[in-house]
């Protein structure tokens, strides 16, 4: 198939630092090629200290979207027009959308997760969670599993100056969807167990256990963990945490981050095309 740069391509593209290391490109590049999109999807290293500049130029240049990722994603929010429901209560936005001038913010990993999770097999509506974390994919998923008809989240983060902010989050997210949030501490390990023995899934949303920090593990005792509950992890890198490990040898089914990364994709790719992303093709080529 050819795929030619022409005087009608439409841009979108990626702002973080860094970005040279992400799959972005290549996904979206690649989906463009399939369906015959005269799209271009571009990688730029711009910090939060050039991001307002770097958002009003690529207005100028009328691009059709970008994607955010670290350190981007909060201030990203400040410079948006509109933000959608997900993005405006976590105050955070990975993908924009140009509309003629008018940026509107959305929050797609979140979406991403929840995608994973069906593509794994599983129905998480009217379940409960219990969700490691309070930061960028951390929140992320609460607010989209809330919006999604999960019955219980309960989010466990470490008393850090994050805490109170991740309140007042969740606070927000009881108050707007049906869905019960409850904020603890993750060192109360008591709590914890009691938290994971209500759930039917457990989700690490921190970079705990990431390279190269491979033997990194927020749950200490495996006993915590039984056959029956679901167990994943956001990270990719490795492809099996120590905690999926543990998991796996306790008789849980798990899941890891990647078909998050597709899945986040795949809903930016959406809304700045209209279009489905080849999900089984992309797969094969590159998270297989
Ligand atoms: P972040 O910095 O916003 O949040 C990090 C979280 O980890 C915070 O809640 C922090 O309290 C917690 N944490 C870090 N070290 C800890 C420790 N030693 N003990 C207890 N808690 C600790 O980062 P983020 O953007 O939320 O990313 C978190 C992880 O998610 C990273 O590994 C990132 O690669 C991954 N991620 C994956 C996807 C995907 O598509 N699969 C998307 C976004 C992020």
């Amino acid at each position: 198939m050819s795929y030619e740069i022409t005087g009608h391509t439409v841009l979108t593209g990626l702002l973080g630092s860094p970005v040279a290391h992400s799959v972005s490109p290549m996904m979206h590049n690649e989906s463009f090629k399939v369906l015959g999109l005269d799209y271009a999807y571009l990688a730029f290293d711009v910090d939060t200290q050039h991001l307002k500049t770097a958002v009003e130029g690529l207005k100028v240049l009328g691009v059709r979207g970008f994607n955010l990722t670290m350190p981007d994603k909060n201030l990203m929010a400040d410079y948006c027009d509109r933000l959608s429901p997900a993005a405006e209560i976590i105050g955070a936005v990975n993908t924009v959308v140009n509309d003629n001038g008018i940026l509107t913010g959305h929050t797609t990993d979140g979406i991403g997760y929840m995608e994973a999770a069906k593509d794994a097999g599983y129905d998480l509506t009217g379940k409960t969670m219990t969700l490691l974390g309070g930061g960028g994919a951390a929140t992320a998923i609460c607010v989209q599993a809330a919006i999604d008809g999960l019955k219980k989240i309960h989010v466990l983060n470490r008393k850090d100056t994050f805490f109170p902010r991740l309140q007042s989050l969740v606070d927000k997210i009881n108050e707007r969807t049906a869905c019960q949030v409850l904020l603890h501490d993750l060192a109360d390990e008591r709590c914890l167990a009691d938290c994971i023995g209500e759930s039917h899934i457990l989700t690490n949303a921190t970079s705990v256990g990431m390279a190269p920090n491979t033997q990194d593990c927020l749950i200490r005792d495996p006993g915590i963990l039984r056959p029956e509950l679901i167990v994943s992890d956001v990270i990719y890198n490795p492809r099996e945490t120590r905690l999926l490990r543990m998991a796996r040898e306790k008789g849980c089914a798990t899941f890891n981050g990647m078909y998050m990364l597709l899945y986040q994709g795949a809903a930016a790719f959406k809304l700045w095309t209209g279009q489905d992303m080849p999900i089984s093709h992309i797969k094969q080529k590159y998270f297989s």
